[in-house]
């Protein structure tokens, strides 16, 4: 994700609450799938669905029970973890407090199965299974759901523009070997998900005045009574999304074989440039950190709170961003498809890894496209600058500041803490690195990580081994000083 900070980040931290909105390399075929028929009916706003999970047991244990995040849960009236802070709840809900939630109707193999909603948001469902399944083996469980929206603009909900659906689907919980399934809840710092890639098949039904945008490569397309019946498909993708507006104009090129679209508004009258610039970052990380490896991607205009979001083969990017930081919002959402996409981690736990990398990212996308005006070495020292003052600023403040990159998600006191320790300095720290280790062994170790672990979720412990595999320095002690907020920004 993405907050509305950027080209004000440089200004001061004073203004910055003001301004924030917010696999191993498996084979595809013992990979989990997901199979899902959808149909959107936009007179109750609901999304009846269907789901067949296909879990395969790729992990060292043996299961009796499966968990699944129920993340619409999270917009319900009564939940304690807030979707978005309050600073921003003006932005969310222009027309006032909405909520929404998912049912979990039924839940069956070749019975039907026990079950419950549990966790303090009722975010997670628990599915007691017919039998054990060990490693290597698959069960096939059915879920039949209906999710509400809520009038939010958000990643999920709809607004007046489009109708977001993002992490919509009961998606089952990651299990770390020696802790257990991650059943983290929802919160309205960073992007609080965590999934493994699976391959994906399915079908959505709606309005026919609606175009839509979506993770996966389109298999059919049809129309009857008016509505419109598509099929998708994608193999290895963690998660699936799509978004629908009766206003996308779409632009359309292929830059080394993928397809690339930006949905804009019909007013807009910038997509080409915008597409321009989409083809530049794909381009640019291609060559910097390795191939995107799907043959789409489609970067869309949203009514989004926060600046962007990303998904697979899909980004959203808020219609509130506008002028230079849409360039950015855009490159930094791309960013992420080589970052969180490709190579996955725990985002409410360890949200440095994927925020840091596509932000730094970001950064050297600048340097190496200097046509767009924003020099590395000024984003740098704004970068610090911004940091030092967000230092001085909690210290007057509250006596302390904690510096900490490596926190849950619910251990940052503030957003702007958040912001700071997880986008700002990763990017120092990254630059710090590259210019003790020197640009060629940095960027080999870039394009290692993103090569060794592709489609996999990784871990600090694992990035750090990465970077001292692919330079042969031993950097523990810099990550870990980095990590623990240990080390003084001069
Ligand atoms: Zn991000």
């Amino acid at each position: 994700m993405k907050k509305i900070y950027i080209m004000l980040l440089f200004l001061t931290i004073l203004i910055l609450p003001v301004l924030l909105i917010s696999c191993g390399d498996k084979d595809e075929k013992n990979l989990t799938s997901y199979k899902m028929q959808l149909e959107f009916n936009e007179e109750e706003n609901i999304l009846y669905g269907e789901e067949e999970v296909i879990f395969f047991n790729n992990y060292d244990n043996a299961f009796k029970n499966l968990y699944f995040h129920l993340y619409p849960n999270a917009f319900r009236e009564d939940a304690k973890n807030l979707v978005v802070s309050t600073t921003k709840v003006e932005d969310a809900y222009p027309n006032g407090y909405s909520y929404g939630h998912i049912d979990i109707k039924e839940v069956s193999a070749d019975n039907s199965l026990e079950w419950q909603i549990e966790g303090e948001d009722q975010n997670i469902l628990n599915v007691s299974l017919p039998y054990e399944v060990y490693p290597e083996e698959k069960i096939t469980i059915k879920i039949e759901f209906e999710v509400l929206l809520a009038g939010i603009n958000h990643r999920l909900g709809y607004g007046e523009n489009t109708i977001n659906f993002g992490n919509f689907y009961p998606v089952l919980a990651v299990y770390n070997e020696g802790v257990g399934f991650m059943l983290d809840p929802y919160h309205s710092n960073g992007d609080p998900f965590y999934s493994e890639c699976a391959n994906y098949q399915v079908s959505v039904t709606y309005s026919s005045k609606y175009q839509i945008a979506h993770s996966g490569k389109l298999i059919s397309y049809s129309e009857a009574n008016g509505q419109t019946t598509i099929n998708v498909e994608e193999n290895k993708i963690r998660d699936f999304a799509f978004v629908l507006s009766e206003k996308f104009q779409k632009s359309t090129a292929v830059l080394e074989d993928i397809t690339i679209n930006f949905f804009g508004y019909n007013e807009d009258e910038d997509i080409e440039e915008r597409l321009s610039t989409c083809l530049d970052a794909v381009g640019t990380f291609n060559d910097l950190i390795g191939n995107y490896p799907y043959d789409q991607l489609n970067i869309v205009k949203s009514n989004f709170v926060h600046g962007g979001m990303e998904y697979p083969q899909l980004v959203l990017i808020s219609d509130r961003v506008e002028g230079e930081d849409e360039n950015y919002v855009i490159v930094h959402e791309i960013a992420h498809q080589w970052w969180y996409g490709v190579v996955g981690n725990d985002e409410y736990n360890h949200g440095w890894i994927d925020e840091g990398l596509a932000e730094y990212s970001t950064l050297l996308f600048f340097e190496q496209n200097s046509q767009y005006g924003l020099d590395y070495t000024e984003m740098i020292n704004a970068n610090t600058e911004s940091y030092k003052l967000f230092e001085r600023v909690y210290k007057n403040v509250t006596g302390s500041v904690d510096g900490r990159m490596d926190r849950p998600l619910d251990q940052f006191n503030t957003e702007p803490e958040y912001v700071q320790c997880v986008y700002n300095k990763s990017v120092i720290m990254y630059d710090s690195l590259r210019q003790m280790i020197g640009q060629r062994k940095f960027m080999r170790a870039i394009k290692d990580l993103y090569k060794n672990y592709s489609y996999q979720n990784i871990s600090p412990q694992t990035l750090i081994a990465s970077f001292i595999d692919s330079t042969g320095y031993n950097l523990e002690g810099f990550f870990n000083s980095w990590l623990r907020g240990e080390v003084v920004i001069q």
